[in-house]
């Protein structure tokens, strides 16, 4: 398994899902120390309940929107404790269903775009320049999405915002591989969160039979590549898109 021995980590959208699941195998891999960042304070506080104590002793919570720019302090407060930072896995994002194209309101772009990709993008700044002050390397990882590597009908904002992010890190890949920190990301199928909840009951077994595998994903299964690509596992790979979704997205 790959080790985080000495790191020092943050992910953002760290209290459910897929930021919880990849929580929990920084932890295993010995991260040295973890911010968990995330918008609920109450969801925060049950996932550090949810560790065990000896895992408690690596973690700090912190609360903060990742689409304001004042509250985009979590990298500089990763190095204020534990004195470096390493990773930075900027997962946290919002998910409802919009409309066509033609139907869909600019208010509703705006919220997603501003979470999922301005969240991105702010994330992606501060995290760097922590990274090139404190020890120039490090691994950053963005959550993309299947929909960030094809049309996405009835979810042209969330869709957008997926091809953003995943534009941008590998942008920020050109910029600072040669700077010493690598960025990649991640682009999941339909996994079992809270997030796909808003597309009810009704619409997973449409999104299984769309997989290769006829089932949903688990955020464990995202979170073992997120831990590649984060780790020294992965010394080789910048500006790499990691599709993980049971064989959903055709190319
Ligand atoms: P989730 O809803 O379980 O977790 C998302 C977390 O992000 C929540 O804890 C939420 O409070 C937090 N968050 C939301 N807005 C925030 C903000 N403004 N600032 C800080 N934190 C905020 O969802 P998930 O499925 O684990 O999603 C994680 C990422 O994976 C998202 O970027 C999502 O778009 C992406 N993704 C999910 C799926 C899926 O099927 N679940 C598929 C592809 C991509």
């Amino acid at each position: 398994s790959f080790s985080l021995d000495g790191k020092v980590a943050v992910i953002t959208g760290a209290a459910s899902g897929i930021g919880l699941a990849t929580v929990k195998q920084f932890l295993q891999a010995n991260v040295e120390g973890l911010l968990l960042v995330d918008i609920s304070r109450k969801a925060l506080s049950c996932a550090i309940e949810s560790l065990t104590p000896e895992e408690q002793d690596h973690c700090e919570m912190y609360v903060a929107d990742v689409s304001a720019e004042s509250e985009c302090t979590y990298a500089e407060k990763a190095a204020q404790r534990w004195g470096r930072l390493d990773i930075a896995v900027l997962n946290a994002g919002i998910c409802f269903p919009t409309a066509s194209i033609l139907d869909t309101d600019v208010s509703t772009w705006d919220t997603l775009m501003n979470v999922n990709a301005r969240g991105v993008f702010l994330g992606l700044q501060s995290c760097a320049k922590v990274m090139l002050q404190t020890q120039s390397s490090g691994s950053i990882v963005v959550v993309s999405s299947q929909l960030g590597l094809q049309g996405s009908p009835g979810l042209s904002a969330y869709g957008a915002s997926k091809w953003a992010v995943r534009g941008l890190a590998l942008t920020a890949a050109e910029e600072l591989t040669p700077r010493g920190i690598r960025v990649n990301s991640v682009c999941p199928g339909p996994i079992v969160t809270p997030l796909i909840d808003v597309f009810g009951k009704d619409s997973i077994p449409r999104m299984a039979e769309a997989t290769l595998m006829n089932r949903l994903g688990k955020p464990s299964e995202i979170a073992h590549a997120i831990l590649y690509l984060a780790s020294d596992a992965a010394s080789y790979c910048s500006g790499t898109t990691l599709k993980v979704d049971g064989g959903y997205a055709k190319f």
